[in-house]
C-alpha cells in the first residue's frame, strides 16, 4: 500500500533516509519524487520493508513540537523543520530547545505589536512556537522560581543570532514598559530605548561583510538586563569578547572592513567631510577597497550612518564626542594609506598624509613619523633608537589578532553552550583549557623570552599527541589541529604568540598619551594602566594579560553566570549557505543538525520529563 500512487513514504537511498512521494508505478517499477526535489526509479524487486516504508501522519503534516514526532530519526527530524520552513514557520520546539530557521526574509506579521501583544497573554504551549514565546516564559519565570534566567542562542555565522537576540530585547522591552500599567508602545522610557538602540552603534563598529554573513558579528556579546520587583528593566550591561581587531587593517577577498567606516563616507555631509579630512569614497582607502569589496547590495551605508548618528544621540553622547569618534575613523583609514620607502631604513613617502593623521589625532606630526619608522626603548635609563626596515612596518600598523581561526571558532557562541547542555564536549574542552592544556601552553610561550612559534608547536605535540581531539598534521609543518564538535580545524602558528600577547609598542603609546585631544588621551591612559606602568618601571617583563589568558577568564566568569541561571536555548539553523530566501539545501541543515546534538535532545526529551524541577521549588 505504501506503493500507491501519491503515497506518502520514507526511501532508504545511498545512506539517507528520504521523505518521498510516490509519482507512478505499475507492476515491476516505481517512480518516487523527493521531498528535496529528486526523482528516483525503482524496481520492485528490489525493494523490502526497510527500503520504503509508508510515513507515519505525523510526520506528513509536521508537528510543532518533534518530541510528538512518532518517527525520530535524524531525517524526519529534519523533514519536519523543512515542512514548517515552507510554510514560513520558521520556529519549531524540540522540547524546551527552540529551533528556529532563518528565512532570509521578512515574514509578515510575525514580529508586529500584535505578536507581542499574543504572546505575552499566553502560556508557553499556547501559541505555535516562537522566540517571543521563549522571552515571555523567561520573563515570567523571574517571578515564578525566583532566580536569574538566561537565554543561550547557538548557531553559524548567519543562522540568525544576532537578530534572534534583538527580537528577544524588543520583547523584553515591550514587556518593560508595560509593567507600569500604561498600554503598550505609548510609554517609551530611557532605559528600554537605549537597549533598543546599543544594537545599531554596537553592530556598526562590530559588524562586517563576510562570506557567510551580510552582517556578521565579528564579537562575542554577553548582554544583561537587570528588572525591578514590578517588572520593569532597571538597567543592564553588555559585555563584549574578543573582537577581532585584525580585520580593520586586512580582509579575506570578497569581505569588508567594519560598516561604520562605509557609513561614515556614506553619510557625512560636506562640512563634516571637511572637518573628518575625509575623501569622497571607500575605493580611495587601502584598509576598505584591497579586500575587492566596497559595497553590497544588502547593506545600506547612508542608512545606517543615519541610524547610528540617532542612537548615538539617544544614548547622549556629546557633538564633541561624536566629532572624536569620527576623526578618530579617518585617522585610521587614513593610517592604511602612510606609504613607505627603503632609504637607509624606511622613510615615509606620504607626508601629506601623515600630516592629516596628526591632526586628526591631535599629535605632533613630526613625532608621528618619527615613530612611525623608528622603535625607541628605554634601556638602563637611556633612550635607545633604532631604525625599522619597511618589512618591519607593515606587521605593526596596528594589526593584533588572536589565534586566527580559533577566534573564528571559540568566541562564537558554540563552545561554551555545548559544555552546558551535554557535556560530551568535556575532553575537546579540557584539551583546551585545563591545567597544562593548550591555552596554558601558549600562554606560558608567550611568556617565555626565548618562546618561538616553533617551540610552542613542538610542545603542544609533544604533550598533546595522544589526545583524541588533537590533530598533528603529518605534512605541514607550521600547524596543529583539533576536532571540535562541528569539525577538524587546523591552526597555523605562524606569529601566534605575538598575537597572543597583543602588546602595544611604548614608544607609541606615549606620544598618544601626548594627544591635544581628550578622547584620544583618555582611550590611551586606560591602555597603560592595562599595560601596568608599575613593572614597566622595574624592567622586568610585563605582566599585561594574554588575548588567550583574558579570553578564558572572560569564559570562565560567564559560566559561573550561567550556570547560577536558569537556561532556556535557542538553536539557530542556517537553510543554505547562498543567504537566500526559499532554499531549504537539507545538506546544509543536516550538518547542522548533527553538531548540534539535536537529535540526541530529542530522544532524552521524550525519554525523560520536559520539564525539571528540583524536588524543593516543587514542593
Ligand atoms: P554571525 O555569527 O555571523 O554574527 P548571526 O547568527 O548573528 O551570524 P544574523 O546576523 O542574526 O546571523 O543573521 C544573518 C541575516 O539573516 C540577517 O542579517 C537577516 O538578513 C537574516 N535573518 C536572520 N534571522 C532572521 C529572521 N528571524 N527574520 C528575517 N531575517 C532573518
Ligand atoms: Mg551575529
Amino acid at each position: 500500500m505504501s506503493s500507491e500512487r501519491g503515497a506518502r513514504v520514507w526511501l532508504r537511498h545511498k545512506e539517507q533516509l528520504l521523505p518521498s512521494t510516490v509519482s507512478s508505478c505499475d507492476d515491476a517499477s516505481l517512480v518516487l519524487t523527493t521531498d528535496y526535489g529528486k526523482v528516483i526509479y525503482l524496481q520492485k524487486a528490489e525493494l523490502n520493508g526497510e527500503t520504503l516504508y509508508p510515513m507515519h501522519p505525523s510526520s506528513v503534516h509536521g508537528v510543532e513540537d518533534m518530541s510528538t514526532l512518532a518517527e525520530l530519526h535524524e531525517a524526519a527530524i529534519m523533514h519536519n523543520l523543512f515542512l514548517r520552513y515552507k510554510r514560513d514557520d520558521i520556529y519549531t520546539n524540540i522540547g524546551s530547545i527552540l529551533a528556529a530557521v532563518n528565512p532570509y526574509k521578512q515574514i509578515s506579521g510575525l514580529y508586529d505589536s500584535t505578536a507581542v501583544d499574543q504572546y505575552s497573554k499566553h502560556q508557553m504551549g499556547e501559541l505555535p512556537p516562537h522566540i517571543f514565546a521563549v522571552a515571555n516564559e523567561c520573563y515570567r519565570c523571574l517571578w515564578k522560581r525566583h532566580d536569574s534566567q538566561c537565554v543561550l542562542i547557538s548557531g553559524e555565522s548567519g543562522a540568525g543570532k544576532t537578530e534572534s537576540t534583538k527580537l528577544l530585547l524588543k520583547f523584553l522591552s515591550v514587556m518593560s514598559q508595560n509593567s507600569a500599567g500604561t498600554p503598550l508602545s505609548e510609554r517609551t522610557t530611557r532605559v528600554e530605548q537605549a537597549l533598543v538602540q546599543s544594537s545599531p552603534i554596537m553592530e556598526a563598529f562590530g559588524n562586517a561583510k563576510t562570506v557567510y554573513n551580510n552582517n556578521s558579528s565579528r564579537f562575542g556579546k554577553f548582554i544583561q538586563l537587570h528588572f525591578s520587583q514590578n517588572g520593569n528593566i532597571q538597567g543592564g550591561c553588555i559585555i563584549d569578547y574578543l573582537l577581532e581587531k585584525n580585520r580593520v587593517v586586512r580582509q579575506n577577498p570578497g569581505e569588508r572592513n567594519y560598516h561604520i567606516f562605509y557609513a561614515l563616507l556614506a553619510g557625512a555631509d560636506t562640512d563634516h567631510r571637511d572637518m573628518y579630512l575625509l575623501s569622497e569614497g571607500p575605493e580611495s582607502y587601502h584598509y576598505l577597497s584591497q579586500s575587492g569589496c566596497m559595497k553590497d547590495s544588502s547593506l545600506d551605508d547612508k542608512q545606517l550612518f543615519d541610524s547610528v548618528m540617532e542612537a548615538l544621540k539617544v544614548m547622549e553622547f556629546t557633538e564633541e564626542e561624536i566629532r572624536d569618534v569620527f576623526k578618530l575613523l579617518s585617522a585610521v583609514l587614513q593610517m592604511g594609506n602612510i606609504e613607505f620607502m627603503t632609504a637607509g631604513g624606511a622613510q615615509i613617502t606620504s607626508k601629506g598624509v601623515v600630516s592629516n593623521v596628526s591632526e586628526l589625532l591631535g599629535l605632533d606630526c613630526f613625532q608621528l613619523s618619527e615613530v612611525l619608522t623608528q622603535r625607541s626603548m628605554i634601556l638602563r635609563g637611556e633612550e635607545i633608537c633604532s631604525p625599522l626596515s619597511v618589512e618591519q612596518i607593515e606587521p605593526g600598523m596596528g594589526g593584533l589578532d588572536l589565534l586566527g581561526a580559533m577566534q573564528a571558532n571559540c568566541q562564537r557562541e558554540g563552545i561554551q553552550w555545548e559544555a552546558i547542555d551535554w557535556m560530551d564536549n568535556a575532553e575537546c574542552l579540557d584539551l583546551i583549557e585545563k591545567k597544562l592544556g593548550m591555552l596554558a601552553l601558549i600562554n606560558e610561550e608567550s611568556r617565555f623570552p626565548k618562546g618561538t612559534d616553533y617551540t610552542l608547536l613542538e610542545k603542544l605535540h609533544s604533550r598533546h599527541a595522544t589526545n583524541p581531539y588533537y590533530v598533528k598534521p603529518r605534512v605541514t609543518d607550521h600547524q596543529f589541529g583539533i576536532k571540535h564538535y562541528a569539525g577538524e580545524v587546523l591552526y597555523d602558528v605562524r606569529g601566534i604568540l605575538q598575537k597572543n600577547r597583543d602588546t602595544f609598542r611604548d614608544d607609541i603609546l606615549f606620544i598618544l598619551k601626548d594627544s591635544r585631544l581628550d578622547f584620544i588621551y583618555d582611550l590611551f591612559e586606560r591602555v597603560g594602566s592595562r599595560n601596568g606602568d608599575e613593572t614597566m618601571k622595574m624592567g622586568t617583563a610585563r605582566r599585561k594579560p594574554t588575548v588567550s589568558s583574558q579570553f578564558r577568564d572572560s569564559l570562565h566568569s560567564l559560566m559561573a553566570t550561567l550556570s547560577a541561571s536558569n537556561p532556556f536555548f535557542v538553536r539557530c539553523i542556517k537553510p543554505n549557505m547562498n543567504k537566500k530566501a526559499n532554499r531549504f539545501d537539507p545538506d546544509v541543515v543536516l550538518n547542522q543538525l548533527r553538531y548540534s546534538g539535536m537529535l540526541e535532545t530529542v530522544k532524552i526529551r521524550r525519554a525523560g520529563f520536559p520539564v525539571r524541577r528540583t524536588f524543593k521549588d516543587f514542593r
